[in-house]
């Protein structure tokens, strides 16, 4: 940590903010130039506030350099992160992998016949909400336990893996025995008595940037996980809320190269939430592939305008197939193979 003086800060001041700082528990190095002193802080507390230091008379910044997450970071695994699946399939190696299906699940026909399509089409894993987190306690909820008996019968018919949101700490169980990862949903990034549970599971977790989530805690997020002995997490890039209104969210696909440079973790991209709209979903997901996603995540749905959730932003089967196409053109040019 890098602590700049004032320039008008006085002998006494300086020593009280080195006191302070050794108090801590940091080793102090002290620089006195021309202008300014500048004080390097070694060995930061974990629980280490800088705010503590930055509020003390004299001080004019402080900059933390180590990162407030440990497990999460780069260096813990620098070789990265692949998340193994009993099919076969990877997430963080070589092959970008492509998670599709309708935003919830609906009936065993919509279930069977949008996961009959993408399987043809190339997905390896199928999405489906049965606990939806609606911003509206009027709209479809999801159909729950029903929906996830229908997932696992579809995965096993097709071929496909299962990914569904669990919502809280009481569907974990009722979940396990049908989904092969569990989606930790945008507006649940922080909700940290989940997260630690889901440190206990020894189960895939995809874990979806928050709606107003900066990097950092994104990563911070992933930390509760990895600390609690889970290290099978796949991180997702969903757009976030910008002052923008031309899009539902603002997909932040820079998020991608600088997840991949601070996480080992493997990182999704969700051009569906990501932008909301039907017509900027391939575009997106392209641009996000181009840019180092590991795996897609895309909204799919054979009758968009009857869908009970998301249907603007759901591709046509047919659409999500000339994806699927483009994105076996486009990741040889970039070192990838589509899985
Ligand atoms: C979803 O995947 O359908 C979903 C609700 O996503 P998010 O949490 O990103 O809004
Ligand atoms: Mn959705």
């Amino acid at each position: 940590m890098i602590v700049a003086m004032h320039e008008a800060a006085n002998e006494d001041q300086i020593q009280h903010v080195i006191d302070q700082l050794v108090h801590l528990g940091f080793g102090v190095h002290r620089s006195t130039g021309a202008l300014q002193t500048v004080l390097g802080g070694v060995g930061v507390p974990p629980d280490f506030d800088a705010r503590e230091v930055e509020m003390l008379p004299g001080v004019q910044r402080v900059h933390r350099i180590t990162s407030l997450y440990k497990l999460a970071g780069r260096s813990f695994r620098p070789e990265g992160t692949v998340v193994k699946f009993s099919n076969g399939v990877e997430i963080g190696g070589k092959k970008i992998v492509v998670m599709a299906g309708p935003c919830s699940v609906e009936s065993r026909e919509q279930l069977f016949t949008i996961s009959e399509l993408i399987a043809r089409a190339g997905a390896r894993i199928l999405r489906g909400g049965a606990f939806k987190p609606r911003s509206s306690p009027y709209s479809f909820q999801g159909m729950g336990l029903e929906g996830l008996k229908l997932l696992r019968e579809a995965g096993d018919r097709f071929n496909l893996l299962v990914i569904s949101e669990v919502m809280e700490i009481s569907q974990i169980e009722v979940m396990l025995p049908y989904v092969d990862i569990l989606q930790v949903g945008a507006r649940n990034m922080q909700n940290f008595n989940l997260l630690r549970e889901l440190g206990k599971v020894r189960i895939p977790v995809l874990l979806k940037r928050g709606i107003a989530a900066t990097i950092e805690e994104l990563l911070c997020s992933a930390e509760y996980l990895l600390a609690g002995g889970n290290y099978e997490l796949i991180l997702c890039e969903r757009g976030i809320r910008t002052f923008e209104t031309h899009t539902r969210n603002t997909m932040d696909i820079s998020a991608i190269p600088v997840i991949h440079k601070l996480s080992h973790l493997p990182m999704t991209a969700d051009p569906s939430h990501g932008t909301g709209l039907r017509d900027k979903v391939a575009p997106m997901a392209l641009a996000s592939a181009a840019a180092g996603a590991d795996a897609m995540l895309i909204e799919v749905h054979h009758q968009p305008d009857k869908a009970l959730s998301d249907g603007a932003q759901s591709l046509y089967p047919d659409q999500f197939a000339t994806l699927m196409d483009q994105l076996r053109m486009l990741a040889p040019a970039v070192g990838r193979e589509i899985a």
